[in-house]
């Protein structure tokens, strides 16, 4: 039998990633082998994001270009999922002519059977249905050889209706997935060399809130860390809100568990925060932060700020530049406020116009890098531990890994330490990355 060939152009956040992984597990079993040659491909998946306005646009540019493939190759299957696919339905298909199959967040687990109705061209599909079952997150993507770390999707959707965010619209309600099923999953994991797990979810820190067992966020982790083979454990993303005491004292209490939190502030002004409804204020953020330390000095804080955000006054954004200068975060992940159709926010008054939204972005984005890089010079001469990844992309010659802290370590070693924990001491830091020499053990 030939061949069958299938490419995975994914857009946005590492949930998406990793459902682009499931996506490529099922299709494997109906005879797809992956490419990253799109000219190869007898089928062609966009995984698509809409957080923001420009996400979306891509995503419509890039399958804008598919049309001579199409021409060219009529056998050819093009379908496209994500949160864009939900948001759109139907509607997809009318704007973009070329398309076979449209799927929603909650139909990944449907792939096989979509590719095998347009494989017989029974006409344009769309499945956009949410469903009470977690089906479509329990897909279970075995690593591809080499691998050491692995995304676990431990729950889906979410409930907390940001002003802004559209997330709870195309992803549904949260349902959390039983610790057992996560568990089986990680040990399988594990005997295909994972070493390193990241769980996933929009708000991991309400795990198990809908689930009748008695496991949230922080019981799941101590389940995890008993697992042997598994090294690191990782988590994204967490609500300020919702994070636990109990959760903070992991970070003293389990060793596997890296030094490192996303913990997505947003704002530093307590009007926007709550403009935004973002259910805490920044004295309540900056509690926490403290406690983070004062349990794990080594800690690495990463956080997500939107600027421009209706009714954001330059004394607001005043106040998030302050909140900065005393937290420091180690980096961040910084954002114009991009209008999405039916939140909440759409309907506010006092937008911002686009050029005070950039010049608000560029502003503090040169703050960030000012404050990334001292943070990454303070380590110059410690000594880290690093899980290695693998060859640099920079120099071939070089390995790469990265400290508990989410860092990134380029230095010199030989192959076979790859998927091992290596002591490096740091040489050299720069922006977005540090240079170090192996230490012998
Ligand atoms: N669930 C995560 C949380 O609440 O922290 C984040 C999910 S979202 C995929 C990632 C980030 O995108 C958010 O933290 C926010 O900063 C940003 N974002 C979401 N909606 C946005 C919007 N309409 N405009 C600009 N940035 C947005
Ligand atoms: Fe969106 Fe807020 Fe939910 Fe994060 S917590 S996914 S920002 S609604």
């Amino acid at each position: 039998m030939k061949n069958k060939y299938l490419y995975i152009e994914t857009f946005g956040c590492q949930m998406n990633v990793h459902d682009s992984e499931q996506m490529a597990a099922l299709l494997a079993d109906s005879g797809y082998k992956l490419t990253d040659n799109m000219k190869m491909a007898d089928l062609i998946l966009f995984n698509t994001c809409s957080i923001r306005e420009k996400a979306a646009h891509k995503v419509y540019s890039e399958l804008g270009r598919l049309s001579k493939f199409k021409e060219q190759n009529p056998d050819l299957i093009i379908g496209v999922g994500g949160c864009l696919a939900q948001h759109l339905g139907t509607k997809f298909h009318k704007r973009v002519g070329h398309l076979d199959f449209v799927f929603g967040t909650h139909n990944i687990h449907r792939l096989p059977e979509m590719v095998a109705s347009a494989q017989k061209k029974r006409g344009k599909i769309t499945n956009v249905d949410f469903h009470k079952s977690l089906n479509s997150i329990g897909i279970y993507a075995p690593p591809v050889n080499g691998s050491i770390s692995a995304f676990v999707t431990i729950m889906q959707g979410c409930n907390n209706f940001c002003a802004y965010c559209v997330v709870p619209y195309l992803r549904g309600r949260e349902m959390s997935r039983t610790p057992e099923d996560i568990i089986e999953e990680i040990k399988k994991l594990v005997d295909c060399g994972i070493k390193e797990v990241t769980l996933l979810g929009q708000n991991v820190n309400s795990y198990g809130k809908y689930i009748d067992n008695g496991v949230n966020f922080a019981g799941l982790i101590k389940r995890i860390a008993k697992i042997s083979g598994i090294t690191r454990i990782r988590f994204t993303t967490s609500h300020p809100r919702d994070l636990s005491k109990e959760l903070i004292d992991c970070f003293a209490e389990e060793e596997k568990l890296c030094e490192h939190i996303h913990l997505p502030v947003q704002s530093g002004s307590n009007r926007v925060l709550a403009l935004m409804n973002r259910g805490y204020t920044v004295e309540e953020y900056r509690v926490k932060v403290d406690h983070l330390r004062r349990v794990c000095p080594q800690i690495s804080i990463t956080s997500d700020i939107i600027v421009g955000f209706p009714q954001e006054t330059q004394n607001d954004y005043q106040e998030t530049i302050d909140m900065m200068e005393k937290i420091r975060f180690d980096s961040l992940f910084s954002f114009k406020y991009s209008e999405r159709k039916g939140t909440v926010a759409q309907k506010f008054t006092g937008k911002i116009e686009e050029c005070e939204k950039l010049r608000r972005l560029k502003q503090l984005q040169v703050l960030q890098d000012k404050y990334t890089l001292e943070k990454n010079t303070a380590l110059e001469g410690t000594r880290l531990e690093l899980l290695v990844e693998g060859k640099s992309k920079n120099l071939e010659s070089d390995l790469t890994g990265r400290t508990s802290s989410w860092k990134i370590v380029n230095f010199k070693g030989k192959q076979k330490l790859i998927g091992e924990l290596v002591n490096v001491k740091i040489s050299k830091a720069y922006l977005h990355s540090l240079r170090g020499e192996i230490i012998e053990n």
